[in-house]
């Protein structure tokens, strides 16, 4: 038996294929995938710059589905792509994210560009069948930036209603983490992109404060008491260091590289918090099913969607800043029935 799987075959080509169906190995169950969500570490991959995504993989870790068999059989359900070994201190004290043995779907294992996957039973998480399969498929960036802010929160000294905090990088991980952090309180959120067009999705849902770095002034010094990177450059954390307030909170989330150098008498003298935030556990994973459901984050009407046999053009959309979306969701399935 065959499926259509988008494969990233070589570096920087996406091709939609004929692939052999997955097989469920022990604890793990197939699960018919009806939309998943192109990552930024997707893209990273898609230009060989992931060491661990080696070509040819099927991509793709942002999914929701049917499950096929097993106790949630038939049922919507939410992939946590991260696959643990749930027996290390980490994963027995619920932070799994820093299980060592970690690997993930469209990582090592083929993820969820395709018709089905195969997952450990222990990473689906059930999804009320009324969810709209594209805002279920929010659930791991959503995840990722509920994991950030909750770390965040045991820094801080006052009230979120009180801070003025920058989030950098208007993608969907530094979007969801502006609407999370203005649902939770805070009124003086700052959004900042290089991309005119994503600052533009920012401000039709209701983040105000955009800044591009191109045209506006920069920010002053000593002006944020948080500062949350979800681009991870030399640059970026620059801008962070000089901006953040004595006694903020960085908080680091992207990893677009690894170079530069970094402010640490500011971040001594100062006392500036640094925390480094990697993706996320199975209850950051559930919380952000729930915020995602109840309409905290509003409606969510910024995804785009396409078909998985229009994938490959949207990797290279994406590529080249053509896309207003904060993220782009492949279609794969209709609900059945
Ligand atoms: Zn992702
Ligand atoms: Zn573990």
């Amino acid at each position: 038996m065959t499926m259509k799987a988008l494969v990233y075959a070589a570096k920087e080509h996406m091709e939609l294929r004929n692939e052999p169906e997955p097989v469920a190995e022990q604890g793990e169950v197939i699960v018919r995938i009806l939309k998943a969500g192109i990552c930024g570490s997707d893209m990273h991959a898609y230009h060989g710059h992931d060491p661990r995504r080696v070509p040819p993989l099927i991509l793709g870790h942002e999914a929701c589905g049917i499950a096929e068999s097993g106790k949630y059989k038939g049922q919507k359900v939410v992939l946590n792509p991260l696959i643990t070994c749930g027996e290390c201190n980490d994963c027995l004290t619920g932070r799994q994210n820093l299980c060592q043995c970690r690997t993930a779907i469209g990582l090592k294992k083929p993820g969820a560009f395709a018709d089905f996957t195969a997952i450990p039973e222990r990473n689906l998480i059930p999804v009320p069948n009324d969810m709209p399969a594209e805002h279920a498929a929010l659930a791991e960036p959503t995840a990722t930036a509920v994991h950030a802010v909750a770390l965040g929160e045991r820094h801080t000294h006052r009230p979120l209603s009180e801070y003025k905090i920058l989030v950098i990088g208007a993608g969907s991980i530094g979007l969801l983490t502006a609407l999370l952090l203005q649902y939770k309180g805070c009124m003086d959120v700052t959004v900042s992109d290089t991309n005119s067009l994503r600052l533009t999705t920012c401000q039709q849902v209701g983040i105000d404060k955009v800044h591009n770095p191109l045209n506006d002034a920069p920010h002053p010094e000593n002006h944020f008491d948080w500062v949350i990177d979800a681009v991870g450059s030399a640059i970026t954390r620059d801008v962070a260091m000089h901006a953040i307030r004595p006694g903020g909170v960085f908080i680091h989330v992207g990893l677009q590289d690894a170079s530069g150098t970094f402010d640490v008498r500011k971040m001594t003298l100062q006392e500036v918090a640094v925390i480094g935030a990697f993706s996320y556990t199975q209850t950051d994973m559930k919380v952000a099913v729930d915020y995602l459901y109840s309409g905290a984050l509003g409606t969510l009407n910024w995804i785009e969607e396409r078909q998985l046999s229009e994938g490959a053009a949207a990797f290279s959309d994406l590529d080249q800043g053509k896309t207003a979306a904060a993220k782009i969701i492949l279609q794969i399935a209709d609900m059945p029935g």
